[in-house]
């Protein structure tokens, strides 16, 4: 199949473009490098001994867009660019909806143009929020308590609304729950800009002496040891997930929603643990105040995803943080230092 990977430089796109090449298809990646290194693209051909045809654009440049598709011609697209920092899009929302609901429209409507009719959209598990309790399915009330958040449930229901206006679209939505981990090459792995929002970037700096200490976000939520409990998904896991997504679409046209996760809950506690364990230190960290906007537990129900994809997460927690440590002692400043 001929894939057009949005943001297929970044941490999920990296994986998941490696993950497409190793299994034959052939790619394009349009990214605009904004979050993104170009080096993750030569490691991934470098894996995987084919290379991913690559343009730098932004997906709102739709002449961009159009050249892209018009010499691809693509069958399908996986649509992960987008910016995804919640702090962040409380600060500056216009950029948000512009760049995450503004460059869906114009993908969809190039795909339109160019008779492509099947997409994977990168949708979180923010979605679920606090309307109901832990594990989420699918069918769960969704909504939004951010900006960033409420991008995520806007695409969703655009493209619902354009998938029922056109019964020849195959739309994959993929709530991912908390993506972690690295290629366990430790060539390809997340790199953050500037300070880490999430768990496991900051604690692998803090392991690697980049920082002093973690702060731990609360220690007094309902939660077996009181701290926060999330779901966090290998990010090999998550990219096989888009893969078994994208099959599944093959065979079925219309809208559908799966979560990938693990279906468990682990607590800051437990990560931290078990990040200590696989750089066999201890983490310093601190407990603070709890960070605004913060749920206390979100897991997934992923009984849907294997049922109808065939696809469960194999690899722990511990595995991901060994793999993080991996990448992260073999690259102390990301893609950086290439
Ligand atoms: N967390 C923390 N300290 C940090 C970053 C995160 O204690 O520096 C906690 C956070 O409160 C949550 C969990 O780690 O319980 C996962 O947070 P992350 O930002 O990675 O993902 P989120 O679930 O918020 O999308």
């Amino acid at each position: 199949m001929r894939v057009l990977v949005t943001g297929g430089a970044g941490y999920i796109g990296s994986h998941t473009t490696l993950a497409l090449l190793e299994q034959g298809h052939d790619v394009l990646v349009v990214d605009d490098l904004s979050n993104s290194s170009r080096e993750s693209l030569a490691r991934v051909a470098e894996l995987t001994g084919r290379t991913a045809d690559f343009v730098e654009a932004n997906v709102r440049d739709a002449n961009a867009l159009e050249s892209a598709f018009a010499s691809f011609r693509p069958d399908a697209v996986i649509h992960f660019a987008g910016w995804k920092a919640v702090g962040e899009s409380t600060q500056v929302p216009l950029t948000y909806y512009r760049e995450n609901v503004g460059s869906t429209l114009t993908l969809l409507e190039t795909m339109a143009r160019h008779d492509c009719h099947t997409i994977v959209f990168s949708s979180s598990a923010t979605v679920y929020g606090e309307l109901s309790e832990p594990p989420f399915t699918e069918d769960a009330p969704t909504g939004a308590t951010n900006p960033y958040g409420r991008t995520k449930h806007m695409v969703e229901q655009i493209l619902a609304d354009v998938a029922a206006a056109d019964d020849q679209l195959r739309v994959g939505v993929l709530r991912y729950f908390n993506p972690i981990g690295a290629h366990e090459s430790g060539r390809i792995g997340e790199d953050p800009k500037g300070i880490p929002n999430n768990l496991l970037p900051f604690v692998a700096q803090v392991a690697a002496g980049r920082r002093e200490k973690l702060m731990v976000f609360g220690d007094d939520y309902p939660t077996p040891d009181g701290t926060g409990t999330r779901d966090y998904i290998h990010v090999v896991d998550l990219a096989a997930g888009h893969l078994a997504a994208l099959d599944f679409l093959t065979e079925h046209d219309g809208y559908h929603v799966w979560n990938l996760g693990t279906g468990r809950p682990n607590s800051v506690l437990e990560v931290v643990n078990a990040f200590g364990e696989a750089a066999g230190m201890e983490i310093p960290y601190q407990i603070v105040a709890r960070r605004p906007g913060d749920v206390a537990s979100s897991y997934a129900d992923v009984s849907r995803a294997h049922a109808e994809l065939g696809w469960q997460a194999h690899k722990s927690v511990a595995d991901a943080c060994a793999d993080t440590f991996r990448w992260q002692s073999a690259n102390p400043n990301g893609y950086a230092q290439d």
